[in-house]
């Protein structure tokens, strides 16, 4: 360190997803300056926070959020600031948004540019993916340019007939694009076959109101779904990231073809492992209108196994922010209301509460946390604690509890689907590119800073992030 650094976080228990130390963390210029070995004093700095008897982790990598969100005649209600607001509240410092055409004449390029255009007003870093919801001649093109964008990935819908579903001859052909711009396909797997007619049969049953949600959308819809996509990416090539997975049998898919060769990854979010279907008997079922819905008991705690294996690679929010009353429009009929979750601020602690309970690391919570998105996005400097990556920190206490409030919570909503649950693993203090922007006193909100992040290509990325360091492990 040439200069001194404007902050250090001292007597921290540095945890990283591949082992821990005890530290000085110092940070200059928005970077991590350097990691002094605990026993050494504690460099100078401008402003000194002590994390003795804390941890100290990196910030979070939320890799599936949806900002201002259109669906149809839907919007969901926040914007950049909202959100990544609610973000830095919850210890996550990079979020990936969607840019996915709002119609059938937005095109790919121009739904990205429009969602980099909002990115302006994020407190904290964002990337974006791309979507493609049908192949025509100048897919190919735009799809160059948004890899120029720094837009690596590529989302597509095996579901929602005449919104967002590519057919199986989109998703191939811009299979093929991604391996040739090293890029990575994005998958909303559900067989739209089976969820239409099971939909229209619930239907003519009467059985189409919120309460029979889970009924309309069997896990084996999910399962050969990820099955044909699993194949389309063996043919072509492509490294394939399944998104919100729900069930063990669509996460086993994945890790067999991992056996395989493929490159192939599972994603889960905080509520398939944490709420099962009773939700929809509960009194407030439009709570957890969400697709895929919530499983059985059963499945949720094989799905939480596979977290803790590291079957499953990443935790996301899923983050869709309506509001109940978006949500209690129509709740006689899902195929009228909008679906998705607010998440983006409870994604920590819900995530550590669940891993911790069935037996998982500090460092698991992390890989799936922060390392893994990082990784896998193939997003530079971000996911771990070294020198030289961003400084982007979370002293965090694994012993907090603190009860969930909706009301109280800063996603541009009035509810969350985990109100009333205590959880245990909040954040006490959050760095954001060297910014202190939560501590003791409360939110420091830093203005319009976040930075767009350029993502690398997928393969490049995957070789560039050699092994890191082992550090000595320890038990939680
Ligand atoms: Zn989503």
């Amino acid at each position: 360190m040439s200069r001194q650094p404007e902050l250090v976080i001292a007597n921290a228990t540095v945890v990283n997803s591949h082992g821990r130390q005890e530290a000085h963390i110092a940070v200059h210029d928005g970077r991590i300056a350097g990691l002094v070995d605990a026993a050494q004093p504690v460099p100078a700095a401008d402003r000194t926070i002590d994390a003795t008897g804390k941890l100290v982790i990196p910030g979070g990598v939320d890799g599936h959020c949806h900002v201002a969100q259109v669906t149809g005649r839907f919007r969901t209600l926040d914007d950049y600031r909202t959100t990544s607001t609610a973000a830095l509240w919850g210890g996550t410092t990079t979020i990936i948004d969607f840019g996915i055409p709002r119609d059938a004449q937005e095109t790919p390029l121009a739904a990205v540019l429009h969602k980099k255009e909002l990115a302006t007003e994020s407190r904290c870093d964002v990337a974006l993916h791309g979507a493609v919801v049908s192949w025509d001649e100048t897919v190919p093109w735009q799809l160059e340019q948004l890899a120029a964008e720094g837009v690596r990935s590529v989302k597509m819908y095996t579901t929602n007939r005449g919104t967002t579903m590519a057919d199986g001859g989109t998703i191939l052909k811009v299979m093929r694009e991604m391996v040739r711009l090293d890029g990575l396909a994005y998958i909303h797997a559900e067989h739209d076959p089976i969820i239409t007619d099971c939909t229209e049969q619930q239907a003519e049953d009467g059985r189409i109101g919120i309460e029979h949600l889970h009924r309309t959308r069997p896990e084996l819809a999910e399962e050969i779904s990820v099955k044909e996509t699993l194949a389309m990416a063996e043919y072509t090539g492509a490294p394939v990231y399944f998104v919100h997975q729900s069930t063990p049998g669509a996460v086993d898919l994945v890790s067999q073809a991992r056996e395989r060769g493929l490159q192939a990854y599972s994603e889960t979010c905080p509520h398939y492992v944490t709420l099962d279907d009773s939700v929809y008997a509960s009194t407030f079922p439009e709570w957890f209108a969400c697709c895929p819905p919530m499983r059985s008991p059963e499945t949720v705690t094989a799905l939480k196994e596979r977290l803790v294996s590291g079957a499953i690679h990443t935790m996301s929010s899923d983050h869709s922010c309506y509001d109940l009353s978006q949500k209690r429009e129509r709740t006689d009929d899902v195929r009228a209301m909008p679906h998705g979750l607010p998440g983006v601020e409870t994604r920590m602690p819900v995530t550590f509460t669940a891993m911790a309970s069935a037996g998982a690391t500090v460092e698991q919570f992390v890989s799936a946390f922060a390392a893994e998105p990082a990784r896998i996005n193939a997003i530079p400097g971000k996911g771990r604690i070294a020198e030289g990556f961003d400084a982007d920190l979370v002293v965090f206490d694994p012993a907090e509890e603190r009860t969930v409030n909706g009301a109280a919570m800063h996603m541009g909503t009035d509810f969350s689907p985990f109100e009333g649950k205590a959880l245990t693993g909040w954040p006490a203090v959050v760095v954001s590119n060297g910014r202190v922007v939560l501590d003791a006193d409360g939110f420091h909100d830093p203005g319009a800073v976040g930075r767009f992040i350029n993502r690398n290509g997928f393969r490049q990325h995957q070789s560039a992030a050699s092994e890191p360091t082992q550090l000595p492990a320890a038990a939680l």
